[in-house]
């Protein structure tokens, strides 16, 4: 169950709440966003308490959860999430495209790419400063350098960026430069991770966990929006399957799933999802078919020589190739690129 209080409900409105909940033996969660306070009850769904605490004084609305994920619910915001980050709007009619390198390698390279994405269409510039790679031994990103590459970028071309923050003590940091927090597929259970940036109420492009359930990867959208975060979008980015010829199975079905469960805009990284650039366009292409709000995809101008996942990166030709054949997709669904 959870209260929804008014805006304008006082501290003696909410206690009186807590008060009734705890009385009745109820686990209580509170938490705040800009405008107001939302208090999520478990352990009973006892009807008369469920109409008692609606008349309570302050209160707006108490919405009966079947899930464990609340705030992402569509129960608790019947009505898709649109927002408006670095003056686009994500979850409205146009599929929004991010795109640029896996990782900041130099000046150079950032430039070119933004300049040859933004060129094609491209809505955000992504590029990671900070790298989670798998082995240490692997290019771990250029951190703050990375950053302040992607904040010339951003001033060059205005495209606003998304980029990945790992560790709580860099979320402000990132934040100058960052129109989109990206926590990726590692960190996907890094809870304390998800409390800081949903404390920080910064947008999150949060990345489903390689081995994550639908429902797991909405339990922890919740942990971001629980602590204050309001602008989160759920990225499919594949999951592990007993299939090697990729590097992750997409899970397309996740797409509409997510958009039923939750009012939360859905991005799909083909990218990462396939593993070889010969799969980015036709898995872009399933997933706007099968309704994405956004696409996050790894271009670089010479992926042979990427020191990240060049494997998967489409040249910018590719990108606009890619570009030009989802239009007429979006199109076939109501939308447009
Ligand atoms: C990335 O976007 O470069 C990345 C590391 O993604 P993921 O977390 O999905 O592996
Ligand atoms: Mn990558």
């Amino acid at each position: 169950m959870m209260v929804i209080m008014k805006p304008e409900a006082t501290l003696d409105q909410v206690s009186r709440v807590l008060q009734e909940a705890g009385n009745n033996g109820l686990e209580v969660r509170v938490s705040r966003n800009d405008t107001r306070t939302v208090i999520g009850l478990t352990g009973c769904k006892r009807e008369d308490l469920f109409k008692r605490l609606s008349e309570f004084p302050g209160v707006e609305e108490v919405v009966l959860m079947s899930h464990p994920f609340k705030l992402a619910s569509r129960e608790f915001r019947p009505q898709k999430s649109v927002f408006c980050l670095g003056g686009v709007n994500i979850g409205g009619e146009k599929v929004v495209v991010m795109a640029g390198p896996c990782a900041v390698e130099n000046r150079t390279m950032l430039l070119e790419t933004a300049c040859a994405v933004k060129e094609a269409g491209a809505s955000f510039l992504r590029g990671g400063a900070f790298k989670p790679r798998t082995s240490p031994y692997s290019f771990q990103g250029l951190g703050e350098k990375g950053l302040d590459y992607l904040q010339e970028a951003k001033q060059k071309t205005g495209l606003p960026v998304v980029t990945e923050v790992m560790s709580p003590e860099k979320i402000i940091r990132v934040a100058e430069v960052a129109d989109i927090l990206q926590v990726g597929t590692r960190n996907m259970q890094n809870y304390s991770l998800l409390e800081a940036v949903g404390r920080a109420n910064r947008p999150v492009l949060l990345k489903r966990g390689m081995m994550a359930t639908v429902e797991e990867f909405l339990t922890a959208a919740e942990y971001i929006l629980s602590n204050g975060g309001s602008r989160v979008i759920l990225c499919e980015r594949g999951i592990r399957t007993f299939e090697k010829m990729t590097r992750n199975t997409l899970d397309v079905a996740a797409v509409p799933l997510l958009q039923n469960l939750s009012h939360l805009p859905v991005c799909v990284d083909p990218s990462h999802a396939g593993g070889m650039d010969s799969l980015v366009i036709p898995l872009a292409k399933a997933a706007v078919a099968a309704g994405a709000d956004a696409l996050i995809v790894e271009v670089h101008p010479q992926p042979k020589k990427a020191l990240s996942d060049g494997k998967q990166s489409l040249t910018p030709d590719k990108f606009r190739r890619m570009m030009k054949e989802l239009s007429a997709v979006a199109g076939a669904v109501g939308r447009h690129i």
